[in-house]
């Protein structure tokens, strides 16, 4: 089976593990500020603050941001659910808006009309790799006093007119899960470029605990055990300085798909927006009919192809909807949801592969 995502690991990734299996410190130790600093550096951002999770990391970002009960946070639907449960988490609400059909993000257009007088901060995710346009949402931001909070799990490596994903929101956070741009097995991150909310991140991270002038240990206020160790850390500095190579890679992979399919009647190939760079973390087509997509998929799984779907609106599942949400549908989501396939789209996926994938894909139109 062709997977849709996979890691890439090296020999340099395994004795950087090795090394600290080896060391004094599996976790707490030096690694993790080292890769904080590597991954600040390169998002050119002041702070980050790595976690155990992406999870943890929105988490702790909604917790930092001062978000409670009754605040309202407008956030895309086309998500994984993680983005919109940690706002239930700290007792926000999720206010969905539209998305785009070029990008498949946040509608920027469309954030304004959802403001009320509780809305707090808007989360917006750059899906599949590709950035919002935090230009335009930084206004939007500004002009209501909002919160920018950036769930870039997707778009590690990305830039929009030269600028790194990073840095372009109040906080940004990313996950370093095995399909994402790189991984530590588990972990995730958040930056910021505010000190008030590294050192609460900090703080929240690891028991609310701090030094005090006497240099003991005392706990201010509440906090958990979301630390990242240093095994992982080492992974991720290594996995760090291949981070432009793996993203070279995912755009070639991408340009072999378009070589193949372009132009093929029944299927729209996603878009780059111009001065965009995605990191391409997921290749997504849409069949013209969402007919089509259930058959397509059983089709191209029987033939050994990991296709998958990204993902259903997040107010379609069952749990949101007991909750009351998913009585308001939109348009664009609704299309983008019915219609949209996950191809295999990785650095090791070899052109034959994709040369496969494109050939069952027509082979299938044609009969259908
Ligand atoms: C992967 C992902 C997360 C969660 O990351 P984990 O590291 O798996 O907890 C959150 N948001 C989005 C959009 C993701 O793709």
């Amino acid at each position: 089976m062709i997977p849709y995502g996979r890691q890439t690991i090296d020999k340099k990734d395994i004795s950087a593990v090795v090394r600290i299996l080896r060391s004094p410190y599996l976790t707490q130790g030096p690694k993790i500020a080292e890769f904080e600093n590597s991954l600040a550096k390169y998002c050119g951002a002041k702070y980050a603050v790595a976690v155990s999770h992406g999870t943890a990391a929105l988490y702790l970002a909604y917790l930092a941001s001062g978000l409670q009960k009754g605040d309202e946070v407008i956030v895309t639907p086309n998500t994984f659910v993680a983005t919109t449960n940690m706002l239930l988490a700290v007792g926000a609400k999720p206010v969905f808006c539209d998305i785009r059909l070029d990008t498949y993000n946040l509608d920027e257009r469309q954030i304004e009309k959802l403001v009320t007088k509780k809305t707090r901060a808007i989360v917006a995710v750059d899906f599949a790799g590709q950035p919002c346009d935090y230009r335009v949402l930084a206004k939007v931001a500004r002009k209501h006093r909002l919160l920018l909070i950036a769930d870039a799990s997707h778009s590690l490596g990305a830039s929009i007119q030269g600028k790194k994903t990073g840095s372009l929101a109040d906080m940004t956070i990313f996950s370093f899960h095995p399909v994402k741009s790189i991984t530590t097995g588990e972990g995730g991150a958040v930056l910021t470029n505010n000190a008030k909310f590294y050192r609460q991140l900090l703080s929240l991270r690891s028991h609310g605990i701090h030094k005090d002038k006497d240099g003991s240990n005392v706990m201010t206020e509440m906090g958990f055990n979301y630390r990242i160790t240093d095994i992982q850390a080492a992974l991720g500095i290594s996995q760090l300085r291949k981070l432009n190579s793996f993203v070279r890679a995912r755009r070639q992979v991408v340009s072999w798909y378009k070589g193949e399919l372009r132009g093929l009647r029944g299927i729209v190939l996603p878009e780059e927006l111009s001065g965009n760079y995605s990191a391409w973390h997921l290749y997504i087509v849409r069949v013209s009919r969402p007919a089509w997509r259930g058959p397509l998929r059983d089709y191209l799984k029987s033939k050994g192809i990991g296709v998958n779907f990204h993902y259903p609106a997040v107010y379609s599942h069952p749990f949101y909807r007991k909750l009351g949400f998913g009585k308001k549908r939109f348009r664009n989501e609704e299309i983008y949801a019915r219609t949209s396939i996950t191809l295999p789209c990785y650095p090791g996926l070899k052109k034959e592969e994709v040369h496969y994938i494109s050939s069952c894909i027509k082979t299938w139109l044609q009969n259908n």
